[in-house]
């Protein structure tokens, strides 16, 4: 089993470079347990974990254990939190999918990463991400984004100008396999939720899993 959670603003800021115990305690009160959050670069490098805390601070845009009780945490304000899990090999992954790193090939590679560990049914669960409705976007993106992913990629905002469907290209990238969509507009909830492209807020949210817990061991002495 995997447990998953997408914090919201009333959980807290978990932008990393503020006061780092106040971060760390903020942490623990989601999953006590030490966190592999990393640097986010819109890439599409993946981090293996082999045990809870590992790669922490990291370059990297996400990172995948077949370990319990290790943490694993993408930060974001508009780009989708992927949460990823395969519920018979027991393998979890996280990424950050922004359009660069969906270009990139995070997803992909996270898949891989996964697939390493043994994982051969994965399911995946979006995050709370700013919605194509809310997504204004360049055409020349777009046509870069639909030519890999296809035309279900494209959208309009709201107002009437095209915008990128962030989900559909992910669902793309994952070729079919099961995404579940945990709702969300970062962009037009602002009670719930920080924008960076809708309100320039440097506030960011974590969306964090781990594997079913550890129980720890038992004292046989
Ligand atoms: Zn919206």
């Amino acid at each position: 089993m995997a447990r998953f959670a997408f914090t919201t603003r009333e959980i807290g800021d978990f932008h990393v470079g503020g006061d780092p115990v106040d971060l760390e305690h903020r942490r623990r009160g989601v999953f006590d347990a030490p966190w592999t959050w990393l640097r986010q670069v819109h890439g599409a490098r993946v981090v293996t974990v082999t045990e809870p805390g590992e790669h922490a601070g990291a370059e990297a845009d996400a990172a995948v254990t077949a370990v319990p009780g290790a943490v694993l945490a993408i930060h974001t304000a508009d780009c989708v939190p992927v949460m990823l899990h395969d519920r018979r090999a027991e393998v979890l992954g996280a990424a950050h999918v922004g359009w660069r790193g969906l270009l990139g090939g995070v997803l992909e590679a996270t898949v891989d990463a996964m697939a390493r560990l043994g994982a051969t049914d994965i399911r995946a669960t979006a995050g709370p991400h700013i919605r194509a409705r809310c997504y204004e976007f360049g055409a020349a993106e777009l046509d870069e984004v639909a030519a890999r992913y296809g035309d279900d990629v494209r959208a309009q905002t709201a107002w009437g100008t095209p915008a990128l469907d962030l989900l559909a290209g992910i669902r793309a990238a994952l070729g079919g396999r099961s995404v579940d969509d945990f709702g969300g507009c970062t962009a037009c909830e602002p009670g719930r939720y920080w924008s960076h492209r809708a309100r320039g807020d440097a506030g960011r949210h974590a969306a964090a899993g781990e594997l079913g817990a550890f129980l720890g061991w038992e004292d046989v002495a």
